[in-house]
This record gives C-alpha cells, structure tokens and sequence, in this order.
C-alpha cells in the first residue's frame, strides 16, 4: 500500500516517463487531474480511474476530499495513483497530499514529470538558460488563492533572467503592469504557449507592454473551452538578445 503521486508531463502522453508508464500498468485505482490527456490514464488498463480535477471554486475543501480519498484508497489497494498534470511538485498542490499520507502513515512516493514550462521552452526552441545572458530562471504564479495573503510572485521574476508564468491567463494586465513596475523592460519579449506539447499547441510572440491583448483574447479561443485536453496555458518569458526580433511583431 503505497501511494504514487506520479507527474504526467505535460500533455503528450509519450512524454510519460517509464517509471510513470510502469506504474499506471500496474495500478489498482488512478486519481488523475483535469489537465492529464486521455490516452495517458488509459494506460492504467486494469485500474479504478476516478476523476479529481479542480477547475472550478471550493479548492481547499475540494483538496481536502482528495487527501481522504488518497488515504482510504491506501488501505484498500495495493498501488494506488495520484497522478497530476506535469510535474507533481509544481504547482500541484502535492505537499498538501504528501502531508495527509504521512500523517495517516501511508507510504508515498514522488515520480517526477516534465513541467509546462519546460515543454514551453521546447516549444519556442528557446532555452532557459543562455551562457553569459541568462543564468536565472523563476517559475512564478500570480494567482492566489481567496484566503491566502497578498502574494509576492513578481519578486523572484523581476530579479530572473527568464521566467515562466503559470496560471497566468487573465491576469495578463497584472502581469504586464506589475513586472513593468517592478523594472523590467516594456519591450522584454514574452512568448505566450498554449497546450505545449499536444497537436493544438499554439506559440505566440509579444512584448511585457502589450500581453494584455494577446493573452486575454485567448481566453475565449476554442482550446480553452475543450474539455479533458488542457485549457492551459504558459507564458514565457526571456531577455536575450537571440529572441530580439520578437520585438518586432
Ligand atoms: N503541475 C503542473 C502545473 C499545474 S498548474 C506542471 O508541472 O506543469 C496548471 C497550469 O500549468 C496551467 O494553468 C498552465 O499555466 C500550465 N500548463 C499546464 N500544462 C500546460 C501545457 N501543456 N501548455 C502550457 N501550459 C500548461
């Protein structure tokens, strides 16, 4: 009776890792999140599959069923399957579970995943990091949950070389305001990746200053409204000289 809490990478099913793969074969029950693709969860062939996406409202109480649900399973089954859209440790709320599992007793394990912002940078085959240029890189979210305090996710950004931005959709102008004011250049190139890695991905290049009107109008596109394929969406961002021309448009 362990629980795997295992990273589905982020969207394709063929960037599972092994280990991911291997486990889901030999799962007697999967709880999978709403951005994991369809094809991934019915690698688990012989397993319960039971849905456990959060898109919508009541998170902490929604995330509190999930822990007793992970727990109960744990006495139940032999292998039991957290599984969560990219990296678990990123974004993903995995403390909260790992904390219920260990205070219940209950053996857990982390596989790591590839995370959107990785498949995004593979997506604008621009890397992260550059020699001499970019040496820091921070993994931000602007939003906050209703009862949380006041957030200070544009600190690690302003001080980055580059950055990628979750959750980051309508919040654009808080985006675009925040970093500016916080000294980042109204130019800096941003790209903004939509569904990185899977057929409808979608890459589009602006500036900090004008994010606003690229980001928000994806908000209404078609792959935002597609259900069990991610709504999701990754802003980049880099300051180097390669990605100068993306000034241009
Ligand atoms: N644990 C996940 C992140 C969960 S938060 C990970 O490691 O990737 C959910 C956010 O991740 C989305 O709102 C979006 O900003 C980003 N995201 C997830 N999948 C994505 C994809 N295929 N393309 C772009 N962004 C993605």
């Amino acid at each position: 009776m362990t629980v795997y809490l295992v990273g589905a990478g982020p969207g394709a099913p063929d960037l599972l890792t092994l280990r991911a793969a291997r486990l889901l074969e030999q799962a007697d029950i999967v709880f999978y999140d709403a951005l994991v693709h369809p094809d991934t969860i019915a690698l688990a062939a012989r397993a319960q599959k039971v849905a456990v996406g959060k898109r919508c409202g009541k998170h902490s109480t929604v995330q509190q069923f999930i822990n007793k649900r992970l727990v109960d399973a744990a006495k139940r089954y032999p292998v039991v399957v957290r599984l969560k859209g990219g990296d678990p440790m990123m974004f993903g709320r995995a403390q909260e579970e790992i904390a219920a599992l260990e205070e219940a007793g209950v053996e857990c394990e982390v596989v790591p995943g590839i995370t959107a912002a990785l498949a995004a940078a593979a997506a604008i085959k621009t890397s992260l990091t550059q020699r001499g240029s970019a040496r820091t890189i921070t993994f931000a979210t602007p939003r906050v949950g209703a009862t949380e305090p006041d957030s200070t996710w544009a600190r690690g950004l302003a001080a980055a070389d580059a950055g990628a931005i979750y959750m980051g959709v309508g919040e654009a102008a808080l985006i675009a305001q925040t970093l500016i004011a916080s000294g980042k250049p109204p130019g800096l190139p941003v790209a903004i990746v939509e569904s990185a890695s899977l057929p409808e991905q979608r890459v589009r290049y602006t500036t900090l200053a004008d994010l606003p009107n690229f980001a928000d109008a994806s908000v209404a596109g078609p792959a935002t409204a597609t259900p069990a394929i991610p709504s999701a969406q990754a802003i980049t961002q880099a300051c180097d000289t390669r990605i100068a021309p993306w000034r241009a448009m």
